[in-house]
């Protein structure tokens, strides 16, 4: 009887056509996550299995990939025997110590007569027999005990622990984070990862304006997205002659909103370059001025690329709520100047008009510029292990 980890796809499970393509890609990404660990993987279209020595450390490291609906662990036993099974889980029970439990079958090899319902029954009464008082409770069990006939073995688990579900990064390409360092960018980067999105970001900095410690905040930003993404790419901009370009010569109550579509346009092309299909934002519905409709729609509109906003329509508090669970909350609330903070008018316009936006444009040269910060700008590769130094730093 071998002791694994079991996977359980969930959603993935739907995908039928295209089955093999995320399973190879879910494999694929398990192997990347324990490359220094001894692990083997084996799946078929409906479980996956982990073989190690070290089922604990591996169990950590995969509670962290998307994809993964459930995780067990599970014993294996090399039958569909009914004598066979109901001795070797009889092994594993003597070592617990419990007063109810509850059999649940399932059954995937329909050449067993028995139904699911009927072998649970049945191994039900075996166990009361041969361990003493026990009790069956099939609402509020203190063991759950799992088993899952299947063609050529059978699979014996107690526990479920919850996987973090949605599709294995890569999947369905990749895509380009705007990440600030605020709570907001970060928790909508994890949530495109979540949707099989592969990720690299991009930062606009303004030194003098911005320090290094903000610029430190992002990277640490980044790295702990990397935990789910393998690595990441940060591309730095410099933004500080655009920024000082828009302050000296253009209305400041349109600085924002001329600031970020000069922000779009340069993500825009990076994603190009980086084979990016969509950009991805923190921006959500109403949050401040520049995230009214009509500033989101005037700001849109210098880039044909999708923007996908995936916290366009969450309360702030629910936001926060899933950056302390990805551990990036703590981060983002150090008191560092953002661009953004640093150049904002007193009266922003919340209702911008882009006639007027492409208008006061012109007062720049700012193709040039573009031009300009992106030929010189900087990628940081990021990793979750490597990298430590920035901890230091901050
Ligand atoms: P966040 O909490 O992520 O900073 P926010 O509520 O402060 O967001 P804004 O400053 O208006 O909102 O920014 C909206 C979005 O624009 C951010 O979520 C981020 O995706 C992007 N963004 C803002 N500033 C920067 C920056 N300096 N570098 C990269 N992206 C940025
Ligand atoms: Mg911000």
């Amino acid at each position: 009887m071998e002791k694994v980890i079991l996977i359980k796809y969930g959603e993935l499970s739907t995908k039928k056509d295209n089955i093999n393509f995320f399973l190879t890609k879910l494999k694929d990404n398990i192997s990347y996550v324990l490359k220094d660990d001894e692990a083997t993987i084996d799946y078929d279209l409906g479980r996956m299995f982990i073989h190690t020595r070290n089922i604990d450390r591996v169990l950590d490291k995969v509670k962290n990939i998307f994809g993964i609906h459930e995780i067990n662990i599970s014993y294996i036993i090399d039958s569909i025997e009914f004598e066979v099974i109901k001795e070797e889980l009889l092994k594993l029970l003597k070592e617990k110590e419990f007063k109810t439990f509850k059999v649940e079958t399932k059954r995937s090899n329909k050449k067993i007569n028995s139904t699911s319902v009927e072998l649970s029954k049945n191994m039900g009464a075996f166990i009361l027999k041969n361990i003493p008082n026990l009790k069956v409770d099939v609402n509020n069990p203190e063991v759950l005990i799992n088993i899952e006939y299947r063609l050529n073995n059978t699979l014996i688990y107690f526990e479920k622990i919850k996987g973090l579900g949605g599709y294995p990064v890569g999947t369905l390409g990749k895509g380009l984070l705007m990440l600030s360092g605020g709570i907001d960018s970060p928790v909508a980067g994890y949530m495109a990862i979540k949707r099989g999105v592969k990720i690299e970001a991009i930062y606009f900095e303004s030194p003098p304006h911005t320090s290094i410690e903000a610029k430190n905040k992002v990277k640490e930003l980044a790295r702990k997205l990397a935990k789910y993404n393998h690595e990441i790419n940060l591309h730095v901009i410099n933004f500080t002659e655009i920024q000082e370009e828009i302050y000296k010569n253009i209305p400041h109550e349109y600085l924002i909103t001329i600031m970020r579509r000069m922000m779009y346009r340069i993500s825009a092309i990076i994603a190009g370059r980086r084979n990016c299909k969509i950009l991805i934002n923190g921006e959500s519905i109403g949050q401040v001025a520049s995230q009214t409709l009509t500033s989101m729609s005037a700001i849109n509109e210098v880039v044909k690329i999708p923007v996908i906003r995936p916290l366009a329509c969450f309360d702030k508090l629910d936001i926060i709520e899933i950056a302390k669970k990805i551990d990036t909350y703590e981060t983002s609330i150090l008191p560092y100047e953002d661009c953004c903070t640093i150049f904002v008018p007193k009266h922003p316009v919340i209702n911008p008009d882009k006639e007027r936006c492409r208008e006061y444009e012109k007062l720049i040269p700012y193709e040039e510029l573009i031009y300009k910060a992106i030929k010189e700008h900087e990628i940081i590769k990021l990793g979750e292990l490597k990298n430590k130094e920035y901890e230091d730093l901050l």
